[in-house]
């Protein structure tokens, strides 16, 4: 028996409208019926819907979370098209992610992600760090090399706020391909980020999730990946089926 908490976060991306909160509803009767406090359950809609998705579950079993924020140290003011941390803190949501690859691929450097997670820390959010290698780096075997740069260049300043963030390690080919790494393979990079975040980190008990293409016909394998506190799941948590469906693989 796992006696750890384990995460859940659905990622919808630019994806669902008003209509769809009844999605999240359903896998809140199907968490709320587990009774099981090991478990998070993490919804991040995109920012139109984390007003309404905010206030309807608020103080309830399922957590809503933003996908990104401004990287100016504003908390209002002349930033045009942009969200602070602290207008998201207001809106009642509790987590967001970071560093996510289709916000690093639109421009989000390292000088950008310090930024943002300086904000989001000030702003008392819990913080879902993204880091992953590209295929080519994949196959160059410099996956690790990568995914350590990626933290120490947003985290050697900052250092004692690592241990209050979530990593989540997801392999940018893997994302919305189908493409999931080898058990053993995961095994190997999620032992090796551990033991890096214990080192030069002093993150006692380092808080790392898998992300990219996890369905629950990967379940069976991916929650046997050792030293994974749970998931960062994008197009499967668009349909309360398919989410439900992990839950259930992950806990049968
Ligand atoms: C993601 O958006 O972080 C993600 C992992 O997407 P998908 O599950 O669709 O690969």
């Amino acid at each position: 028996m796992n006696l750890k908490k384990i995460y859940f976060i659905g990622n919808w991306k630019m994806n669902g409208s008003a209509k769809d909160i009844k999605q999240i509803h359903a896998v809140k009767k199907y968490v709320s019926k587990k009774q099981n406090n090991k478990i998070e359950v993490v919804f991040c809609p995109p920012v139109t819907l984390l007003l309404s998705f905010c206030h309807e579950f608020k103080n309830k079993i399922i957590k809503i979370g933003a996908q990104d924020c401004s990287d100016t140290d504003l908390d209002y003011g002349a930033a045009t098209g942009s969200i602070s941390c602290k207008q998201i803190k207001d809106l009642g949501s509790k987590y967001i992610i970071i560093g996510h690859s289709e916000r690093r691929a639109n421009g989000d450097d390292d000088k950008v992600l310090s930024s943002k997670i300086l904000n989001a820390y000030r702003n008392n959010l819990k913080i879902i760090f993204c880091i992953g290698e590209s295929l080519n780096e994949f196959k160059k075997n410099i996956a690790f090399k990568k995914i350590k740069s990626q933290i120490n260049n947003v985290f050697s300043k900052n250092r004692k706020i690592l241990s209050k963030v979530i990593i989540a390690y997801e392999p940018v080919w893997s994302i919305g391909t189908g493409m999931v790494p080898k058990l053993e393979y995961l095994n190997k990079i999620f032992l090796k980020l551990h033991s890096f975040l214990k080192s030069s980190y002093k993150y006692e008990s380092p808080l790392i999730l898998y992300g990219g293409s996890v369905s629950k016909n990967n379940m069976n394998e991916l929650k046997n990946v050792t030293k994974c506190s749970g998931f960062l799941i994008g197009g499967a948590s668009l349909k309360s089926k398919n989410f439900i469906d992990i839950l259930k693989k992950y806990y049968n």
